[in-house]
């Protein structure tokens, strides 16, 4: 049977995640009605995901619900915010009752474990569309800006890098390889560090998710910071799933590969030691790979000795994948 967008929303929408405090009014007005807390600043971001673009047709729409939503909360957490609240832009090709049954099931698991509420959105019809804006608070003058590095920071990273460019390559590897469930996971079913983000705000000089590639992203602090930075190579972590693979296809997917959404941060050498003493305790990974230097570009020192400089103009070649 047909069903309306009104129904839809009724039915699949208003009462999709957890109720806020904070949220005097939520889905069924013309607007949202929130209210900030004293003494916190606002982060706002958003991202679109698009058939056809960023996911395949036919996409399990419990991932893409989860991703939509993943993509945006590491955003968050590379700002060093508290999640608060989502709106939810939907273009939808037909009125798909299984799909977006699945599809609110996905994000409103992330939702819920974040303390998230959907307050709000659009539904409209065309080609499938997935668009979700993140509301977050910080302190004032606590966020984890790009442009805060300084030379003899350290830089770290959370987790391991390259999984999920590697589940991606063996995706669409011709003839077809099999994608360990380890890695697949990491591209379907990126894990946003938003707690780890909360814990170094205020006290990282500076942070970014790595969505576009580790040095691509660090290049981005390195610009917006007016530093440099040199990176050894071996240093990087990566996950057991994908050594094997590294010693086939080289660094690449580490250096280049995006989709990780783990957080790349740099911190003042005097704090060192305790940030990563609170990383650790809070249970969050984070690896020393390299340093803030001054000048321009990132350094790549490979286990070999071998050094590569990526000027800013250079970042962009990694990404012709
Ligand atoms: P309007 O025409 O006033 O913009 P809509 O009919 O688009 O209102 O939406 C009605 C209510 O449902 C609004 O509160 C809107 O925020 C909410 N809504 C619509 N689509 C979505 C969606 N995809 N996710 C969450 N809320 C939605
Ligand atoms: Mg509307």
């Amino acid at each position: 049977m047909p069903i309306s967008e009104f129904d839809l929303i009724r039915r699949f929408l208003q009462h999709a995640t957890a109720q806020r405090e904070d949220v005097v009014l939520g889905i069924g007005d013309d607007c949202a009605l929130l209210d900030m807390p004293p003494g916190r600043q606002l982060a706002v971001s958003m991202d679109t995901l698009v058939e056809g673009r960023h996911f395949v047709p036919g996409a399990d729409p419990a991932a893409l619900g989860h991703k939509a939503l993943a993509v945006n909360l590491s955003d968050l957490a590379a700002m060093g915010a508290e999640p608060a609240w989502a709106t939810l832009s939907l273009t939808l090709p037909g009125p798909d009752s299984a799909w977006l049954e699945s599809f609110v099931a996905g994000f409103s698991a992330l939702a819920a474990i974040h303390n998230l509420q959907l307050v709000g959105g659009d539904t409209t019809r065309g080609p499938l569309s997935i668009t979700v804006q993140v509301h977050g608070f910080v302190a004032a003058d606590s966020a984890l800006r790009r442009d805060g590095a300084c030379p003899g920071d350290g830089i770290y990273i959370s987790g391991t890098i390259g999984d999920a460019a590697l589940a991606l390559g063996l995706m669409q590897s011709r003839p077809k390889t099999p994608v360990p469930e380890a890695l697949r996971l990491r591209l379907d079913r990126p894990t946003p560090r938003t707690m780890l983000g909360r814990l170094l705000a205020g006290k990282a000089s500076a942070a970014i998710d790595v969505s576009d590639g580790l040095v691509a992203d660090l290049g981005h602090v390195c610009t917006s910071s007016g530093v440099a930075a040199r990176i050894e190579v071996g240093q990087i972590p990566v996950s057991a799933s994908a050594e094997g693979y590294l010693e086939q296809l080289g660094w690449r997917p580490v250096l280049a590969g995006g989709d990780d959404y783990e957080l790349l941060f740099c911190v003042p050498g005097d704090v060192e030691a305790d940030v990563v003493t609170s990383c650790r305790e809070g249970g969050h990974r984070v690896t020393l790979i390299g340093s803030v230097e001054v000048g321009a570009g990132v350094s790549l020192v490979y286990p070999d000795g071998r050094v590569s400089r990526e000027t800013p103009a250079g970042f962009d070649h990694f990404m012709d994948t």
